[in-house]
């Protein structure tokens, strides 16, 4: 192998710019790194709270949790956050810690390789320039590929059609007969805000969801104060929620015990829907947080409303002016909606990577997708995933997770430096110990034993979505690299 010392253009490249990027810039920046970019595609940070601006977006994780813990913000307006909220904390993130100045808007990552002899990676950008550096930080977030579904005739359909992240707010919805597929998390927050101003609302669901109420409230002005004025008061109850949160997992690795949040869903519907057809249609036959638990206190009253449907046959088709349901049905609409999700494992199993020996992403994972504590890849050396392969949570706060992870790369970075390296990659046996230990522990949970179908799983039925631990063994286990897991090259 020749040895290259031309030095790279940065020390770092990250990719993306919403809580994953920016969470990397900032560790990176307290740990005295500054060589270091961001290639964001759009013209602002934000992430999946920039992306997605359809009516009535917020998260479903407390504020006080689904934020920086470095960060904390005494103005919440509400205990659940709202999309413009979390778009503004962001913005403000990316000025306070001098982010901004390292990020090239409007520069979207279309692959990268890895150059064994100089060993670096080329990273190329979609307007056909090339950027080479140490270590490359994937943070694009799981969820950002929006799923079209393959419904018959979906593309012959002459109204507006959008999907719920690429929300068209040139479309008038008021007066109109909406059709809208789908009913996970985007649609619950959704369908309540259009169902009171269209004609008509068709509710296509295919599997109905588990749905509990939604703990959410304004802050108060006094609290706001306290929480500015005495800074340890917010964090003592960020803490007290987080351990209410965190107690969930239990259920999760016990799945008899969902049964008692099951009941309490059961008689939240039976409180808004009166219909018992309509409760028969919306009741899950599948083991609560098996798919992701929803939380809403105005979806089923939506649904009891006189203007919408909630069409319980599959799709046959869609036409010019309608949908088909399998019962030969017709639905005439004006608009669709997708609500259908995102790709989340295949987007990953299409990540245009190289690595050591031309080694590509796809033949490592022909598998199936899989990394070293969701975050670093056998093959591929100073690769860094925020959100990897199960790191996924049903039950607390990712940013939490982001937190640990960053902090972990920065460990990563320390490392080869204290070696005089210039890369790291985590050894075969290390990966392969830890995945077969997770799978292990995934078997008995309840992604695996809740009876459904759900994003966490990839197209052979194994969960790659899912962290099957508590966060706090996830935080524990990534406080520092362990040395004997990785090897170190010059
Ligand atoms: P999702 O939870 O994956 O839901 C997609 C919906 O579309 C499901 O009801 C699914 O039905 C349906 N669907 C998909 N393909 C279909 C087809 N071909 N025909 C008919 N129906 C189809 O997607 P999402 O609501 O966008 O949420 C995705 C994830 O984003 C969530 O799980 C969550 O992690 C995150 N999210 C979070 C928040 C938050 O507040 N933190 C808010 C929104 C989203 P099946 O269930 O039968 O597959």
């Amino acid at each position: 192998m020749t040895e290259d010392s031309t030095p790279p253009d940065h020390d770092v490249v990250i990719v993306g710019s919403g809580f994953a990027g920016l969470g990397m810039a900032i560790e990176l920046k307290r740990g005295g790194r500054e060589d270091f970019v961001i290639l964001e595609k759009a013209d602002e940070v934000g992430g999946t709270w920039r992306e997605n601006t359809y009516p009535g977006c917020a998260c479903d994780v407390q504020s006080h949790v689904y934020s920086f813990s470095f960060e904390p913000n005494p103005g919440w307006s509400r205990m659940f956050p709202l999309q413009h909220e979390l778009l503004a904390y962001l913005r403000r993130c990316a000025d306070k810690y001098g982010v901004r100045p390292h990020i090239r808007f409007g520069t979207e990552f279309s692959g990268a390789e890895y150059d064994d002899a100089r060993r670096l990676w080329q990273v190329r950008t979609g307007d056909g320039s090339v950027l080479t550096c140490r270590a490359l930080v994937l943070g694009m977030g799981p969820l950002h590929k929006p799923n079209i579904p393959d419904i018959p005739g979906l593309s012959d359909f002459e109204g507006p059609l959008f999907h719920s992240a690429e929300w068209d707010h040139g479309v008038e919805l008021d007066g109109k007969r909406v059709g809208v597929i789908g009913t996970g998390a985007s649609a619950i927050q959704f369908v309540p805000r259009i169902a009171p101003r269209a004609a008509r609302l068709s509710l296509f669901q295919r599997t109905p969801p588990w749905i509990l109420p939604k703990p959410d409230r304004a802050v108060s002005s006094l609290e706001r104060r306290l929480f500015e004025r005495l800074p340890l008061t917010q964090r003592a109850y960020r803490t007290s929620i987080y351990w209410r949160l965190e107690s969930r997992f239990v259920a999760f690795e016990h799945p008899r015990l969902m049964r008692v949040a099951e009941r309490l869903a059961r008689l939240n519907m039976r409180r808004h829907i009166k219909d018992p057809e309509l409760r028969r249609a919306l009741t899950p036959s599948y083991t609560m947080g098996c798919k992701r638990t929803l939380i809403s206190n105005d979806y089923y009253p939506a649904l009891a409303r006189p203007n919408v449907d909630v069409v319980t046959t599959g799709i046959q088709e869609v036409r010019a002016d309608r949908v088909v349901t399998r019962d030969g049905a017709e639905h005439p609409v004006d608009a669709i909606v997708l609500g259908t999700g995102f790709h989340v494992t295949d987007a990953m199993e299409r990540l245009p990577l190289t690595g050591r020996g031309g080694l590509k992403i796809q033949d490592a994972w022909a598998d199936g997708i899989e990394a070293y504590l969701g975050t670093t890849v056998t093959g591929f050396p100073n690769l860094f995933l925020v959100l990897g392969p199960n790191t996924g949570l049903g039950h607390n706060s990712m940013v939490f997770m982001v937190e640990a992870q960053t902090r972990y790369i920065v460990g990563c970075l320390d490392l080869i430096d204290r070696r005089g390296g210039r890369a790291l990659e985590v050894e075969d046996t290390a990966q392969r110990a830890f995945n077969d230990r997770l799978q292990g522990s995934l078997d008995g949970e309840v992604w695996s034993k809740g009876n459904c179908a759900s994003w966490y799983l990839d197209s052979e039925g194994v969960n790659r979505a899912a962290w099957p631990g508590w966060t706090w063994q996830f935080w524990l286990r990534t406080r520092r690299p362990r040395p004997e897991h990785y090897k170190v090259m010059g």
